[in-house]
């Protein structure tokens, strides 16, 4: 059956007591047992719950995955699948544009641990090879990353890292499985941040990890228990109706996302897009291999100051000012100073990561609107730089 079909489809029956088309929300804390330790397969929610339980049967179903477990962030999925696998002595590799939370996760929680994060050029073969010399547990990619959408190539790493006994995770958040699936590309487990575009409206902070093998799930899967950090049953059924449109809304962010960059790209105040469907982008050949859709995500540096940035980012119409991304609402952010404050400033500039970089995440608007706004914000910096020249670009 075709992704779209399985969207509605997969795991989603009619309820069987009432015939209900929708599921109910089990919203229970505790189940009632017919004698001690007997039950219908639920005792507490924290364990697990029958509207949880159905959107990790969704999930997996869509991600090509045997098992899902849904927590209550993306960064308790990531913190499940760290504390899992790793232990004192032992090394991370990472991207070097990994998202900042994971950064601070990694950084700030598992190296004071005695867990050591390395981070590489994932982009490239030969600098994964050279790390994995180091003998890592774990590989975690992030493809397309956040903010500059550089891209890794998840069958070649995967190989590379198996060879030794490594395992490779892949944050799939900014893809999603209707444009990339990681486990078929050899990757042992996949973390998402659902609050973005599975759930895709903006309302639900939510995290999953999936797998394909029963022996690299359970760690997490007990983890969830043990540690707690599980979603609520109506923060679940929100998910299950945000994915049913999953696929119809990733097209259209996609859409606008392609529109936006080529309008970006001829614009004399851009200095560089960064969008792999572009065929400048250094990854664009990985992409199409691995990827069946560029994505709903475009970053650009603006030629200018730090300042204009922040005026631009501040102003536009349709384009509020805010963190996340993957909402059918239009979000624009200046990295530096939102998503990846929490990385230091000097690694920022070491990592090339600077203060006149804007990301754009495209909602379902009109495409034509969306450029206009974008592009009528670009010109009024024009006209301003001609009238308080002489400030250098
Ligand atoms: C937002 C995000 C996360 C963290 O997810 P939360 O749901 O905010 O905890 C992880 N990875 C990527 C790529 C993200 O964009």
């Amino acid at each position: 059956m075709h992704f779209a079909t399985r969207a509605i489809h997969a795991a989603q029956p009619s309820d069987p007591t009432t015939g209900a088309l929708v599921a109910p929300i089990f919203q229970t804390s505790t189940f009632e047992q017919e004698s001690p330790g007997v039950n219908k397969g639920f005792d507490y929610s924290r364990t697990n719950n029958p509207t949880r339980q159905r959107l990790e049967a969704v999930l997996a179903d869509l991600e090509g995955a045997r098992d899902a477990a849904v927590f209550a962030s993306g960064l308790a999925a990531e913190h499940a699948i760290l504390q899992a696998f790793l232990r004192p002595g032992d090394d991370i590799l990472l991207p070097v544009d990994v998202y900042g939370g994971t950064w601070r996760l990694v950084s700030r929680v598992f190296a004071p641990l005695g867990i050591e994060p390395r981070f590489v050029d994932t982009t490239s073969l030969d600098a994964v090879a050279a790390a994995l010399a180091a003998r890592p547990r774990l590989v975690w990619l992030e493809t397309p990353t956040n903010p500059r959408l550089h891209v890794s190539d998840i069958a070649g790493i995967a190989s590379l890292a198996h060879a030794q006994g490594t395992l490779v995770v892949v944050d799939n958040t900014f893809a999603t499985p209707v444009f990339q699936r990681p486990l078929e590309q050899g990757a042992d487990l996949v973390v998402h941040s659902v609050t973005k575009y599975l759930a895709g409206h903006s309302d639900v902070i939510q995290g999953a990890v999936l797998a394909r093998d029963p022996a690299v799930f359970e760690p997490v899967r007990f983890l969830q228990n043990a540690t707690g950090a599980v979603p609520a049953p109506f923060d679940c059924w929100l998910t299950l109706r945000g994915l049913k449109t999953l696929e119809l809304r990733v097209q259209r962010h996609a859409d606008n996302a392609r529109r936006l960059a080529e309008a970006l790209a001829a614009h004399p105040r851009v200095a560089r897009v960064y969008y792999p469907g572009l065929a400048s982008h250094p990854g664009h050949e990985v992409a199409r291999r691995q990827m069946s859709g560029f994505g709903g995500m475009v970053s650009f540096e603006l030629k200018g100051t730090a300042g204009e940035v922040t005026d631009f980012v501040s102003s536009r119409r349709l384009f509020t000012l805010g963190e996340s991304l993957g909402g059918v609402k239009a979000l624009i952010a200046q990295p530096a100073r939102m998503t990846h404050a929490s990385i230091p400033a000097e690694r920022r500039a070491a990592l090339g990561l600077s203060d006149t970089l804007v990301r754009l995440s495209p909602g379902l608007e009109h495409p034509d609107d969306l450029v206009q706004d974008v592009v009528e914000g670009l010109d009024a910096l024009c006209a301003n730089r001609e009238s308080i020249a002489p400030l250098a670009v």
